[in-house]
């Protein structure tokens, strides 16, 4: 497998599907999930509603349509959604909100993709004529550009009260969600209660092929569905991926703990590397991202991932001086000391 040969760190998307997975995927009972008969699609709704104490959740094919059906179903022209300048939907959903819902982003700022409920609150418009209403507020769990952070359970809290009292739905983008649960030992439902609707992805460091979920009230979720199909997101014998979503959830949960550590060994690596430095202190690596910046006089980011494609070790060059590396399940501890040493190389004088 292509996978054993290249130690691929580009993002914890690449992982193909186990021997096991591709055995619960063959054994799936399938329908038709637009005409509404599919069971295993039924099933998985049913358990991420449950894991995340929702009425209700819906199967869709990225996270991407997660998020962008939440800011369609709560936001209208006009409407403005507060989150941190670093969000994904700001940077990497190609303008979505503005083009799909009619939207704008009121940005705030904080360490790390984090913030506190008063940046909420002086985000949050005064009705007058002349501004845009807020709606919605996004926030991620775990923060992708604030290095893989982590929402702390009693600053979440106050954050998304400060959402809620001001009047505005409150959604989770938490495409790496599973990864915050299990660094942060807080039970699923115990974080989703402060959440209007959250989205979910089996993709990322739960190793599936394709697939993502949003989870919110019945209402809510309806109306979603609606938007799912208008934007061509409905699915057919789309049990095969949710039967491989059901077993990660069964069997790739507990094991994050393990790209963690990895994360950390990777950052503690790179840290004794001259001319590189994370910008999480390694010892406090959140989860399973690690980003870190390239001394200017030694080469640029690209040149530097450009380089260690050389050796068989694949990275991804974010901005100019900066390159994340990410840790999943199809990279082991060996492959974490062939990073580092291909590093260690590459930045030889
Ligand atoms: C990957 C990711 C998404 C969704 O990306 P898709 O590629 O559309 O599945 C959303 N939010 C965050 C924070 C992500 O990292």
């Amino acid at each position: 497998m292509p996978t054993e040969a290249v130690v691929d760190l580009r993002s914890d998307t690449v992982t193909r599907p186990t021997a096991a997975m591709w055995e619960a995927m063959r054994a799936a009972p399938l329908g038709d999930d637009v005409l509404g008969d599919e069971p295993t699609v039924a099933a998985l709704e049913a358990r991420i509603a449950r894991v995340l104490g929702k009425e209700a959740a819906v199967f869709v094919p990225s996270g991407t349509m997660a998020n962008q059906l939440a800011i369609r179903v709560a936001c209208g022209p006009g409407d403005e959604i507060v989150a941190h300048e670093d969000s994904h939907i700001i940077h990497y959903e190609t303008g979505a909100p503005a083009a799909l819902s009619g939207a704008m982003v009121r940005t705030v700022r904080g360490a790390s993709g984090l913030f506190d409920a008063d940046d909420v609150r002086a985000a949050i418009r005064t009705r007058n004529v002349h501004h845009p209403v807020s709606r919605m507020l996004v926030a991620e769990n775990t923060q992708n550009r604030g290095g893989g952070t982590v929402w702390a359970m009693d600053r979440w809290q106050r954050v998304a009260a400060a959402g809620r009292e001001g009047g505005l739905h409150v959604h989770v983008d938490g495409a790496r969600l599973f990864n915050a649960f299990v660094a942060a030992g807080y039970a699923p439902e115990a974080f989703a209660r402060h959440a209007d609707s959250l989205s979910v992805c089996f993709s990322k460091g739960l190793g599936c092929p394709v697939g993502s979920a949003l989870a919110g009230t019945a209402a809510f979720i309806e109306r979603a569905r609606r938007f799912r199909k208008m934007f061509g997101g409905g699915m057919r014998q789309s049990g095969l991926l949710a039967a491989a979503a059901l077993h990660a959830l069964d069997h790739h949960v507990e094991r994050l703990a393990q790209d963690h550590a990895n994360a950390r060994t990777l950052a503690e690596g790179i840290a004794g590397i001259a001319g590189l430095r994370p910008i999480v202190e390694p010892a406090r690596t959140p989860t399973n991202m690690v980003f870190f910046d390239v001394d200017p006089s030694a080469c640029t980011g690209p040149e530097l991932c450009a380089r260690l494609e050389g050796r068989g070790v694949r990275m991804i060059a974010l901005d100019p001086q900066r390159v994340r590396a990410v840790t999943h399940l199809d990279v082991d501890a060996a492959g974490i000391a062939r990073a580092v040493d291909a590093l260690r190389q590459v930045m030889r004088p």
